[in-house]
C-alpha cells in the first residue's frame, strides 16, 4: 500500500493538483492521507475539497478548517490569515462546509496517528523543535505520528527520552523502524522554508519507507486567482518566495 501523504493545502487548487501528478509518476498511490488544513488563506477552497473528496481522502481538521466552519474561534489568527479566513466562510457551500465540520481532529491509520499542529495539541501547538518533540511522543500510541502546521517539513526520530531532526533528503527513503517518528510532509499550498515548490510525501507499507518530495507548480495561476477574490497582497507574494 502506498499513501500520498499530504497537509496545509490551504484552498491551492493548482500546487495540490500538481502533487497528485507528480506522485502518480513517482509510482502512484493508493490513498491519499492528509494532516490538516485544506482551506484558508487560497483561493479555491471548495475545488480543494472536492479533489480531496473525489480520492476519498483520510483526513484531519486544521485550525483553519475548523474556524472556516465555526468549529474555532478565530482569535488567533493574524489579520492576514483573518482575512482570508472570512473570504473562505462565504465561498463555502452547505454541503463543503458540512465535510469540514465532519472532520475528525484525530485519526489512527495503519501505524500511524494523524494531527494537524501536534499529538498533545492538535490545533494550535507547532513541532518546530527537537525538544517540543520529545515532549510530544508520550502522546501518541502509534510508531509513527503525522502532523502539518508549521508548514516546514521534518523528520524527527524519538531518542532515548528526547528527539533528534533527521535529513529528510528528497527523494531519499528513509526507513521508519526500530523507534517512533514525527513526521511533517511539508506543505502543498504554502511552503515556509524558502522553497517555493509544493511539499509531500510518500509512504509505501511493503518496506516502511517514506519519502520526500517537492514539486513546481503554476504559482502565477493560483497568485492571479487570489488577486482576483481580493485576497490580502502578502499572502499572494509569499507564494512565489516560499516563504
Ligand atoms: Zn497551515
Amino acid at each position: 500500500m502506498r499513501a500520498l501523504i499530504v497537509a496545509d493545502i490551504h484552498s491551492n487548487l493548482e500546487a495540490f493538483e500538481g502533487v497528485i501528478a507528480d506522485a502518480e509518476t513517482r509510482g502512484g498511490f493508493d490513498q491519499i492521507w492528509s494532516a490538516g488544513d485544506l482551506v484558508g488563506y487560497g483561493p479555491s477552497p471548495g475545488q480543494c475539497i472536492q479533489l480531496m473528496r473525489r480520492y476519498d481522502a483520510k483526513a484531519v481538521a486544521g485550525n483553519h478548517d475548523l474556524a472556516s466552519v465555526g468549529e474555532m474561534s478565530p482569535e488567533a489568527f493574524n489579520d492576514r490569515a483573518l482575512a482570508a479566513l472570512i473570504w473562505t466562510t462565504t465561498q463555502l457551500s452547505d454541503d463543503e462546509a458540512e465535510y469540514l465540520r465532519g472532520l475528525p481532529r484525530r485519526l489512527e491509520l495503519d501505524g500511524f496517528t494523524v494531527v494537524h499542529g501536534s499529538p498533545r495539541h492538535p490545533e494550535w501547538e507547532y513541532v518546530h523543535t527537537p525538544e517540543t518533540a520529545a515532549a510530544n511522543f508520550a502522546h501518541f500510541d502509534t510508531p509513527i505520528c503525522l502532523i502539518g502546521h508549521t508548514h516546514i517539513a521534518i523528520m524527527c526520530r524519538s531518542n532515548g527520552g528526547g528527539a533528534v531532526f533527521e535529513k529528510f533528503q528528497l527523494g531519499v527513503p528513509s526507513v521508519l523502524t526500530g523507534d517512533s517518528f514525527i513526521v511533517n510532509p511539508g506543505a502543498v499550498g504554502q511552503p515556509r522554508d524558502g522553497d517555493p515548490r509544493a511539499g509531500y510525501a510518500v509512504f509505501d507499507s511493503d518496506d516502511q519507507t517514506i519519502t520526500h518530495h517537492r514539486v513546481e507548480y503554476d504559482v502565477t495561476t493560483t497568485q492571479r486567482k487570489m488577486s482576483d477574490r481580493g485576497l490580502p497582497s502578502h499572502l499572494v507574494e509569499r507564494l512565489a518566495r516560499g516563504i
